[in-house]
């Protein structure tokens, strides 16, 4: 019989660095595996970019609200294995411009559900957007059909940005102005001429062309922090695992055979048999740099050709009551490089709901220019531009507000940036990589994907240390038949022109 001491030394000690979706996720599965695992967080709270806290006033705020779309299944799926009920319904949503309401979304899984892209074509309302600028948008079908999200698809698009595939494509200018660029500039934070055209296929046909259902969306009922990440944290512990917060990693130490044997934290060394990165593109050159470790392997060299995008979030509160006819609102056209979302909290949040005013978070991203800004030069900008969509705000008067800065917070997926995207495995045997900017071919984005490579760096654990059952991770749901037969044919064409010379650039 084996004692609890042998029990005990044979645990395999796993450190996870970076308490956003990607290190929670690979924590969690660890833990319930029976690993040893410990969770290191350099910020007060874990949820990385999603965490939230109480102002002085004790009023909730977050570092920017967050969408939880219809194709989220493992979070989805999480949420239900901790009998949690986090969500909103479903909920509609608006895109406004200067000149006023652009655009209405339904919620398209109520609709009789067509093949993919015609029920996002016909039963979006477009109310400014002429007919012919809409089927402007058909000869981009190919690339959607060409780019299957394959290492060999990202090296043919990534290099090119995602403005000179449209213009390639042959979409009208207003198209892409009123349209595509906006989409680029919430999905992937930065306007067209600045992302990689592979980022912006795959983006685009994960959260809208896959499946008709797919851009709806479910917001929290309050914070993510509160309603996922607190009662989350309670389980890893209940399971065995451990969160530490405010614990800046800053270097790794290697046993005599080139495998890393623990994880240095400002005068605290954590053993490791095994570690995985959890962190966000900043936040890892930070530590490469001053990891003399790191800073040996090209790998982790290479990642300072990667860059990162600043984010601006804001929550208002009002004296009075203004309808705000849908929940979720994204906006463009006030500025060329700068996208922006408001949200009816009153709507989406049970703390605001019976609130004598209107609370509204309004998110700017690529807000570069906005970050030098003072909060009261902020908060009447903020003003300024709600007004513009819904006029009853210039009369209204900001009796609170909260401004959180967030400087290179979120992934520029930069034309030429996916040659520097680390894979899970990295070239030391038993250190792993996750968070939602890393390659990997489920074929998610943001919080999913950040969360389905916490569990994917659990499963190369798993394989490489021998103890416990790989988490199960839900694929996103299969091509449907007509891309299918599309992608079939034009990859066998693709197969067929390999045999002649290999001349043109891709
Ligand atoms: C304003 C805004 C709005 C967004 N909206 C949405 C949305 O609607 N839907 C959606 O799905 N996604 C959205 N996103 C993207 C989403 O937040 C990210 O995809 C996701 O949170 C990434 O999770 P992650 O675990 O990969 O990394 P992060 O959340 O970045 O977590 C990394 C963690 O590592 C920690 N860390 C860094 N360095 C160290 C160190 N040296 N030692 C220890 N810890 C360290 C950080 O403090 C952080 O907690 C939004 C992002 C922002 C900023």
């Amino acid at each position: 019989m084996q004692s609890a001491t042998d029990e005990r030394a044979q645990t395999r000690r796993v450190v996870v660095v970076g308490a956003g979706w990607a290190g929670l996720g690979a924590t969690y599965h660890l833990a319930k595996q029976g690993y040893d695992v410990t969770l290191l967080e350099a910020g007060s709270y874990p949820g990385g970019l999603v965490a939230g806290w109480k102002t002085t006033a004790g009023r909730s705020i977050e570092a920017g609200i967050h969408g939880f779309w219809y194709p989220y299944r493992n979070i989805f799926s999480l949420v239900q294995e901790l009998g949690l009920h986090p969500f909103t319904p479903f909920t509609r949503s608006s895109q406004y411009s200067p000149a006023g309401l652009e655009v209405e979304s339904p919620i398209f899984q109520d609709l009789p559900r067509l093949p993919t892209p015609l029920g996002t074509f016909l039963y979006t309302r477009f109310h400014r957007l002429p007919l012919i600028d809409r089927l402007s948008a058909l000869p981009l079908l190919y690339a959607v059909a060409d780019f299957d999200n394959s290492d060999a698809a990202w090296r043919r698009y990534d290099s090119v940005t995602a403005r000179e595939l449209f213009k390639d494509f042959g979409v009208s200018a207003r198209l892409y102005r009123d349209s595509f660029e906006p989409m680029l500039l919430v999905g992937l934070f930065a306007p067209g001429e600045q992302c990689s055209a592979a980022a912006a296929l795959g983006m685009l046909y994960y959260f809208i062309l896959a499946h008709q259902p797919n851009f709806d969306v479910v917001w929290c009922r309050g914070t993510v922090g509160e309603q996922i990440f607190l009662p989350w944290v309670e389980r890893i512990e209940r399971v065995g695992g451990q969160v530490l917060t405010q614990r800046r990693v800053s270097d790794l130490t290697l046993d005599s055979t080139g495998q890393v044997s623990a994880v240095v934290c400002g005068d605290e060394v954590f053993q490791a048999d095994a570690v995985i990165f959890a962190v966000g593109v900043s936040g890892m050159q930070k530590i490469v740099l001053g990891s003399p470790t790191l800073r040996d392997r090209q790998e982790f060299r290479n990642l300072a050709n990667l860059g990162a995008v600043d984010v601006l979030a804001t929550r208002l509160w009002f004296d009075r009551k203004i309808t705000i006819p849908q929940p979720s609102n994204a906006c463009f056209g006030f500025n060329a490089t700068t996208g922006w979302t408001f949200f009816d909290l009153n709507a989406l949040h049970d703390e605001y709901r019976n609130e004598p005013g209107t609370v509204v978070e309004v998110d700017f991203y690529h807000a570069n220019q906005l970050l030098p800004l003072s909060d009261e030069q902020v908060v009447p900008l903020v003003q300024q531009d709600l007004a513009t969509c819904i006029p009853a705000f210039r009369h209204a008067k900001v009796v609170d507000s909260s401004v959180i800065r967030l400087p290179r917070a979120v992934t520029h997926f930069a034309p030429g940036s996916y040659q520097y995207l680390l894979p899970g495995q990295t070239s030391f045997e038993n250190l792993f990589m996750s968070g939602d900017w890393i390659v990997n071919r489920h074929g998610s984005w943001s919080q999913e994907k950040a969360f389905v490579t916490g569990l994917e760096a659990a499963n190369l654990v798993i394989d490489r240390l021998k103890q416990g059952v790989k988490a199960h991770i839900l694929p996103v749901e299969a091509d449907e038949p007509h891309i299918r037969f599309a992608r079939t044919i034009n990859q066998q064409v693709r197969d067929w022109s390999k045999a002649l010379p290999d001349f043109w650039l891709p």
